[in-house]
């Protein structure tokens, strides 16, 4: 009301009521603490890209920190120092570079090496991620000319090597991050296409997405090629999101030879794709876990290491507690995924709680609560999968489910 009186004082047409309205919830919008409330992710989908991707450990910022600064010479220092060197430690690589997410870092690639010029990807690996990264467009936006090879379900190493002509510049592997093919298929191997790519003079990339970088077996999954087996069997770079399977914060990760690497700190889009401080500390925090032996430490693997009894005893308990409420509700098992676009095919046990009058409006309900929960709708029921809860958050769900379910009835 004072903004737009002063306003109309000095001349401004008086905004009408709807006006007013508007203006003062963008205003409530802008300054709300709760800007993006954190909330209780019962959807049994671990890396959830509408809720942040994976939990990530998040070391506090101090306000200052000598992020590109060297103590010993006071003088300016290299900003992506500390990680690299965990990154080309951690996995093998003779170089590693750090840009904002795994979209930006094919675009540097494609930008630095290939502009202009052809690179060859197969059929069946021309995917869409979320919507918003579709891989021809990328190819096109970073000024690579894409040439389609082979069919959906087979490609075969001929293909490829018909394909390269003079100003082919390298050959692409694309994960097939969000879905899998099944029945009919062939695809050459990695070590096939490194051999190819040798006699021809090209190099290989793996756009490997997940960033997958150790053994799944132990957590009850299929095993995935890791970055350190793309790297070892030759390829040339790897890429990868920092926000998937490496459970890290969002950032775009290429680790491979020095001379693909170190050409793409030289182009100027790299400036424009330049990783925040706090992704950056997230990323070492996370790197030293796991340089350290200690998986575990790092919330993804926490949640995918708890053993499916475990699930189940918290569920019949939260369950008891609801049940206190007055709650028709039960303990049941269901099957959660990692998901975020890595490992489309496998799913997890899981344990969770199904609540009556599984509709829109309960799930409605409880992301109403305080604290906000997101709930799986599954055959028209409403399951709150515990695969994603933290235990210490156990007495916060029950205490919002009981609330959002006895005002919703
Ligand atoms: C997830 C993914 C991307 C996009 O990564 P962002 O970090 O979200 O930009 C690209 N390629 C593949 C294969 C992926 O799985």
């Amino acid at each position: 009301m004072e903004e737009a009186r002063r306003a109309a004082q000095a001349g401004a047409p008086v905004p009408d009521a709807e006006q007013l309205a508007a203006r003062a919830l963008g205003f409530l919008q802008a300054t709300s603490p709760f800007a993006y409330p954190e909330v209780i992710n019962a959807t049994g989908v671990l890396i959830h890209t509408n809720l942040g991707r994976a939990p990530r450990l998040a070391p506090p910022l101090p306000p200052y920190l000598a992020l590109e600064y060297d103590l010993e010479a006071g003088a300016r220092g290299e900003r992506l120092a500390p990680v690299t060197a965990r990154l080309t430690r951690y996995f093998g690589a003779e170089a590693a570079l750090v840009v904002t997410n795994n979209a930006a870092a094919l675009v540097l690639l494609l930008a630095t090496h290939a502009g202009g010029r052809e690179v060859i990807v197969s059929r069946g690996e021309l995917i869409e991620i979320g919507g918003s990264f579709r891989l021809p467009e990328i190819m096109a936006a970073a000024g690579a000319r894409l040439k389609e090879i082979g069919c959906t379900n087979r490609t075969h190493l001929k293909d490829y090597e018909a394909a390269i002509g003079g100003d082919t510049a390298a050959i692409l592997l694309a994960h097939r991050s969000n879905f899998h093919i099944s029945g009919f298929t062939a695809r050459p191997t990695l070590a096939q296409l490194v051999a190819l790519g040798q006699r021809r003079g090209l190099p290989v990339w793996v756009d490997q997405g997940s960033g997958c970088h150790l053994d799944l077996r132990p957590f009850g999954l299929h095993p995935e090629p890791t970055v350190q087996e793309l790297l070892a069997a030759g390829a040339n770079a790897v890429l990868f999101s920092g926000d998937k399977l490496l459970g890290g914060p969002q950032a775009g990760i290429l680790v491979g030879r020095a001379a693909t690497i170190e050409a793409l700190r030289r182009h100027p889009l790299r400036r424009a794709l330049r990783p925040d401080k706090g992704a950056l500390t997230a990323l070492v925090a996370t790197l030293d876990a796991y340089l350290a032996e200690r998986p575990l430490e790092v919330p993804l693997y926490r949640l995918l290491a708890t053993p499916e009894g475990e699930l189940r005893r918290r569920a019949r308990r939260l369950a008891r507690r609801l049940a206190a409420a007055g709650l028709a509700v039960r303990a049941v098992p269901c099957r959660a995924v990692v998901g975020g676009g890595t490992l489309p095919d496998q799913t997890l046990p899981s344990w969770g709680v199904e609540l009556p009058g599984g509709d829109q409006k309960t799930a409605a309900a409880l992301r109403r609560s305080t604290p906000p929960v997101v709930a799986r709708i599954e055959d028209e029921r409403v399951i709150l999968d515990l695969r994603a809860v933290f235990p210490e958050q156990d007495r916060h769900l029950a205490e919002a489910a009981a609330t959002a379910l006895t005002t919703s009835r």
